[in-house]
This record gives C-alpha cells, structure tokens and sequence, in this order.
C-alpha cells in the first residue's frame, strides 16, 4: 500500500472503532479529506486508495487544482470548510458541493442569489462560533435561530451545523453543544472533529470530520 493508503486505512479505522462505541454505523460518517495547501500530485494518490470527499478552504486554491482533478475522476465531492467571502459565494455555489461556513446574513443572501442563477445549490451547513471566541468565524450560538429562519426565508435548505472548537482544551463539551443544537433546529448534519479529535466527535454525533494532517501529513 502507498503512504496515502496506509494513513486513511489507520484513520477510517479509527472512526470505524469510535462509530462502534458509539453504536453508530460507520456508514453515517463521512470522512472529508481537508487538502488545502497540497499540490494535485500529493492528492492523487488518496483518490487512488479511494477517497472521495474531499475539503478546502480556498476559493480559489481550489479553482486552481479541482478542475483537473476532477475531469480526471468525476464522482470526488467537494467542500468548502473555510471562510467565504459574499463576492465569491457565485464562483462557490460553482465549484463547491457543500459549503460548511455559512456565517452571517449578507453571505445568506448572496449564496440564495448564487443558487438561485446557477440553478443548483450545495449541501449547506451553518458554522457555529461555538466557543463564542472574537477572532472566529462563524455566527453566535445566539444568533443562529435568526440567521436559520433567514436561509429559510431566502430558499436555502440547511442541512447542519459545523464547528471548530476553541484550541487546546477539551472539545467534547463544544461537540456536545453542536450536536445539542443541531438537534434542537431539527438539522440532521454535524461537520465536526480534525485530526487531534475526529475520534471523539465521532462518538458525539458527527456526521462529517474534516481530517488533514492525519492524512496528508503536516502543512
Ligand atoms: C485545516 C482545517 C481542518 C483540518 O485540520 P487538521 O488538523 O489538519 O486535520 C479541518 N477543518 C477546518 C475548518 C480547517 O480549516
């Protein structure tokens, strides 16, 4: 087996193992490979072993290499896990078939007027700035029953919440809050858990982990 194979044989194994003490189907989990600052040639080689789902947080980072790699193996879904500015939510709504940082009203409204042109729209999941911390993107616990009703009203269908927990400190009870929330609106995806913690999200109800480093290596 590759480098690349090797590591998501260990990592899908590790979320196999968390699903099952959770008693969940690791089925339910879908495993995003986050490929943001590597080059095509270091990502072919995990579609090679298989993977599909694939995360980016770059507009145009992603423009720059998806479109090759695409024609090459057209099933890879993709996901935009990073902040998006309102004036590229057209070219996002494009490329992307999810986007996991829907975060205020004036990106709400750009992205229903960018479905609304392109006819389509992706999997969209509110992130959440579930540490309530000032440097983070995503919108308030506070404010997230506004800004739902907002996508509502504007035709989007939110499909779930996403969050990045505070920086080194326990994450499960932010993962819990998530997952709280989640359930509360009713939406039935969570996109939480990276590297240093995919396996306990996966045992509080993620949906989606977003993994890179354990992938790929470091950045
Ligand atoms: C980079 C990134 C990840 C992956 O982080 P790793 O620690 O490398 O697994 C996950 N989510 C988001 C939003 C990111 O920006």
């Amino acid at each position: 087996m590759s480098d690349a194979a090797n590591r998501l044989a260990q990592v899908q194994a590790a979320i196999a193992d968390a699903a099952k003490r959770a008693q969940r189907r690791a089925g339910d989990i879908c495993l995003i490979a986050v490929s943001k600052t590597h080059e095509a040639d270091a990502i072919r080689p995990l579609i090679a072993a298989g993977q599909r789902h694939f995360g980016e947080n770059r507009v145009q980072e992603a423009e720059g290499k998806w479109p090759t790699l695409r024609a090459e193996t057209p099933d890879v879904v993709l996901h935009l896990i990073g902040q998006l500015q309102s004036n590229k939510a057209e070219e996002a709504v494009g490329l992307f078939d999810a986007i996991h940082s829907v975060d205020r009203s004036s990106l709400v409204q750009a992205l229903a007027r960018a479905c609304d042109k392109a006819g389509k729209q992706p999997q969209l999941f509110v992130q959440v700035n579930i540490g309530d911390e000032e440097q983070k993107g995503g919108c308030a616990v506070r404010d997230l029953p506004a800004l739902l009703t907002e996508a509502k009203d504007a035709g989007l269908e939110i499909a779930g919440l996403m969050a990045i927990p505070p920086a080194d400190i326990e994450p499960a009870p932010y993962f819990a809050l998530l997952d709280e929330l989640a359930e509360r609106h009713a939406l039935p995806l969570r996109s939480m858990g990276m590297s240093g913690d995919y396996e306990t999200a996966v045992t509080m109800g993620a949906t989606h982990v977003r993994v890179g480093t354990a992938l790929f290596g470091s950045r």
